[in-house]
């Protein structure tokens, strides 16, 4: 039997979970969830009070503390708990994520099981994590009596506050690391997302984790968002979501420790000794799975003018296969998550076309379901050379040099990753030296995993590292406890 939702006709509305209990909020109001692609609510999800932010954050306040006293063994063992059950509800979860975010199961799926290998990775990386000592005479005039021990200890309650995109994995990748470190965390999903984060929540409290260590709190950010991000309780925000948002959310946050992953315009170099079948390849499955919806998707290819025409043939051909519908299909191009997106992306588009550019492939659109689109000749003065999509249109920006393409590049606002195609190692080290993003990758596609790799957005794409261990590091600070020996 489950207690997170109450059905009354066809939907079912979806509690809140504060104090290891599941509650329907005093606001008496819920949310529509609709279904990106079924064009119906799938569900509703509850408008959380102010109050019952305050009343979450104290629970959690109270949990931590009895949280951070117990071992490192000991956690772990919920953890796990929490892992197994999330691979027992993986069929029900995935049936969930794609209906909710429009995501094939398939990936849905993989998501789920991908985020339990995640939280066993977090729990075993965490009970290798050790302090240092040092001596206090490796300084001028230090004396050997004098031996700091410094140690990692939890910052307290840690707000997690994922986007709609992964809402299982991004937010796992949030909780996991918060708790392994000793925190307790005040949930927010995205709220086209939530319904996904709850049954997320459903699996941990199966794992019968203590009263009020993790608490969901849904509700739009646009108005209880603001509340929780300035609330005097919180020690720490783990932000993931687009670029405005987190910029906001730094103003308000003050001198709490934050962690920002945002938006991105990842490129993809491709330079004239490319394998331009191999870089089609990865340029493709880049820039269109999950119909471009991915932070680290390619959001444009600036390609060495000299093997510009074979490259966009090979693109062109290839992305006319692609499998365009509905997720229950498996498609990989998919309907974006709401109208408004589609309109955007539309926006950038017909911006481009009007401005000179050449239509490859696409523009054609069904409501919220955007056709991969192949835009040739793209020019600087053009939004879809540097706005991000988030949608399935790839811009080609012809480039007559390495320096080029390097300047075109970093003139971003944004930093996420990039890609390098040629077959000279010399010259792909040479420009992922001065790309400024937080990664560079070297005949490959830009993307998130392997999850335990540092992964770090700098100028508009984020601040702070995640990347299991630096998501431990920064969900922790160290503690100093100096030791004076007799002499
Ligand atoms: P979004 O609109 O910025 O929302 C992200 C989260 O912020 C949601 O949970 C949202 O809640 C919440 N929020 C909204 N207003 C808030 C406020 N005032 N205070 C606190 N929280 C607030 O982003 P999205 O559309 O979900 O996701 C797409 C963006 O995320 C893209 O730009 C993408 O590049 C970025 N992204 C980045 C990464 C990365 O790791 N770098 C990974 C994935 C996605 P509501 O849903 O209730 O509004």
């Amino acid at each position: 039997m489950t207690f997170t939702a109450l059905t009354s006709s066809s939907v079912s509305t979806y509690k809140l979970y504060i104090n290891g209990k599941w509650e329907q909020s005093k606001s008496g109001q819920a949310i529509d969830i609709q279904s990106p692609y079924l064009y119906e609510a799938i569900g509703k999800v509850q408008a959380i009070t102010k109050e019952e932010v305050d009343e979450a954050i104290h629970f959690a306040q109270k949990a931590q503390k009895e949280w951070a006293d117990i071992s490192l063994q000991e956690r772990a063992k919920y953890l796990y708990k929490w892992a197994d059950e999330l691979v027992n509800m993986q069929d029900e979860i995935a049936e969930v994520i794609k209906k909710e975010v429009g995501k094939s199961y398939k990936d849905a799926k993989s998501e789920v099981v991908r985020t339990a290998d995640f939280i066993r990775y977090t729990v075993e990386e965490a009970l290798h994590i050790h302090g240092e000592s040092m001596r206090g005479d490796s300084f001028p005039g230090g004396s050997q009596s004098k031996i700091a021990i410094i140690q990692r200890v939890p910052l307290g309650v840690v707000l997690a506050i994922p986007p709609f995109n992964y809402p299982v994995n991004l937010a796992a990748a949030k909780l996991a690391p918060a708790l392994m470190a000793g925190n307790a965390v005040i949930f927010k999903p995205a709220t086209q997302g939530a319904i996904s984060g709850t049954k997320m929540i459903e699996a941990l409290h199966k794992a019968e984790f203590p009263k009020g260590l993790v608490n969901l709190v849904t509700g739009r950010g646009s108005v209880i968002g603001d509340y929780l991000v300035e609330h005097k309780g919180i020690n720490m925000i783990s932000f993931t979501g687009g670029t405005n948002t987190g910029v906001n959310l730094a103003k308000k946050a003050s001198m709490v420790p934050l962690v920002l992953e945002l938006g991105g315009k990842d490129p993809g170099i491709v330079r004239e000794d490319a394998d331009l079948q191999e870089a089609a390849k990865h340029i493709i499955s880049g820039a269109f799975s999950y119909s471009g919806q991915r932070c680290t998707a390619i959001k444009r290819v600036l390609v060495h003018e000299s093997v510009a025409n074979e490259l966009i043939g090979i693109l062109k051909e290839e992305i006319e296969k692609l499998s365009v519908g509905s997720p229950e299909d498996g498609s990989m191009v998919v309907p974006l998550i709401d109208d408004q997106s589609a309109n955007f992306v539309q926006g950038l588009i017909d911006d481009a076309i009007k401005k000179g550019a050449t239509l490859v492939t696409g523009n054609k659109r069904e409501r919220n379901l955007v056709y991969p689109t192949l835009l040739d000749h793209v020019t600087e003065d053009m939004r879809v050379a540097w706005e991000e999509p988030f949608g399935p249109v790839l811009p080609v920006i012809r480039v007559s040099s390495d320096e080029e393409a390097i300047n075109i590049a970093n003139e971003s606002e944004f930093g996420l990753q990039a890609s390098v195609f040629t077959k000279d190692i010399n010259k792909a080290f040479a420009i992922a030296n001065k790309i400024e993003t937080g990664s560079v990758q070297i005949n490959g596609r830009t993307e998130r995993g392997p999850d335990h790799f540092p992964f770090i957005g700098v100028k508009g794409s984020g601040m702070g590292a995640q990347g299991i261990r630096k998501s431990i590091e920064s969900m922790t600070r160290e503690k100093v406890t100096v030791l004076n020996l007799a002499e």
